[in-house]
């Protein structure tokens, strides 16, 4: 069992809150491409032969790849690698880029889950955001996803936006609740250093941002969620029950994934490795670390604690060995004291409203 991801580093223009690293130009695209393709063949044994039952394509922009170019990478993936035919695949896609004809074919070249960056259905957050489309076109995007015949569908949202107070929010809420998408990543907006947004705000350019207004959307996003049938399984991720996100729920699991194209990171079940962040980044300018037994143990536990599964003890016991399931236990404890984390015989989890907390909390955790 494996996974793999596809890093596309273009995008139309560049968002002002962006701090991933994308180019806003398609002019470097078919030497991009022709290296991923390359990269892929080349690294066909890091998978070991492993079934691939994840397969995801996130940016940048992926959906302004057109349908041929991806469809040549469709077929160098399956012509290297055993593809499940009942694989989950992903495509980022944004509004801009969107029509019913480019889904229907998207549709056709086997994608079969479309997580598409809404940000907001207001015209005020995606100016204040500088994002491409509007909010029209945000809901007409999702229609015609699901006139395409994508049902497995989610949208990206950000809260803790300074041209929205708590009534905006639950509207965009309302209105996601109503498409009835069967899944929802929701981001606070961060502050990246190198984002055009942080240096408009330390001008005085652009209304700052207040961390407050993250807090209240956050818990205005887990109650509306709960009630609507969410399940809230990761910090940021809430789904209809079954509906998660198998790719994402993989890196949490530790299953090796092969990552493919700039940046793109890839680990192997021991090592980790990273392509650079450039458009030439590929299998020949890659940084490898292999984890130490410390190192392994604490990203364990902050993945897991992020997730509604939890810490399992007994994975730990049976994967790190008593010395490191023994020091979580005992170092959960207080927390535990404290109503910060309850356990079960084989899980440490994190009680209702600690999520916001988890890396803190998984920190004291931490070998
Ligand atoms: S679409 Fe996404 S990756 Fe591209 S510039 Fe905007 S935020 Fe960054």
């Amino acid at each position: 069992m494996s996974g793999i991801y596809l890093h596309i580093p273009f995008c139309l223009s560049k968002c002002a809150y962006c701090g991933f690293f994308s180019v806003p130009s398609v002019k470097h695209k078919a030497a991009f491409l022709e290296v991923l393709r390359q990269e892929i063949i080349q690294r066909k044994d890091y998978l070991h032969g492993e079934k691939v039952e994840t397969v995801y394509f996130g940016g940048g922009t992926p959906s302004i790849l057109t349908i041929e170019e991806l469809q040549a990478i469709f077929k160098v993936l399956r012509d290297n690698y055993e593809i499940d035919p009942k694989a989950e695949i992903t495509l980022e896609a944004n509004p801009d880029t969107l029509s019913l004809e480019y889904l229907e074919g998207l549709r056709s070249l086997g994608v079969n889950r479309l997580s598409i960056g809404i940000q907001s259905f207001f015209d005020n957050d995606l100016k204040y955001l500088s994002r491409k489309h509007n909010a029209e076109h945000a809901q007409q995007c999702v229609k015609m996803a699901k006139d395409a015949g994508f049902s497995n569908i989610s949208l990206d949202l950000i809260y803790g936006l300074p041209t929205s107070d708590a009534a905006q929010w639950n509207r965009n809420l309302d209105l996601f609740f109503e498409m009835d998408i069967p899944h929802l990543s929701a981001y606070a907006l961060t502050l990246e250093p190198n984002a055009i947004l942080t240096k408009l705000i330390e001008q005085g350019k652009a209304a700052p941002v207040n961390e407050d207004d993250a807090v209240r959307d956050y818990e205005i996003l887990c109650r509306r969620a709960a009630e609507n049938g969410y399940l809230h399984y990761e910090i940021s991720n809430f789904c209809k029950p079954g509906m998660h996100s198998r790719h994402n729920a993989s890196y949490w699991f530790g299953t090796p994934y092969a990552g493919f194209g700039s940046s793109a990171h890839s680990y192997d079940g021991t090592s980790r490795q990273w392509n650079s962040a450039s458009l030439a980044g590929d299998a020949s300018s890659v940084t490898r670390e292999t984890l130490t037994p410390e190192q392994k143990y604490n990203e364990y536990v902050m993945l897991r604690l992020r997730t509604m599964w939890g810490i399992d003890l007994k994975y730990l016991k049976r994967e790190m060995g008593e010395r490191f399931s023994s020091y979580c236990e005992q170092q959960a404890q207080p927390l535990i004291a404290q109503g910060r984390l309850s356990q079960t015989r084989e899980f440490l989890y994190l009680t209702d409203g600690q999520m916001l907390f988890a890396d803190g909390i998984a920190e004291e955790l931490f070998y």
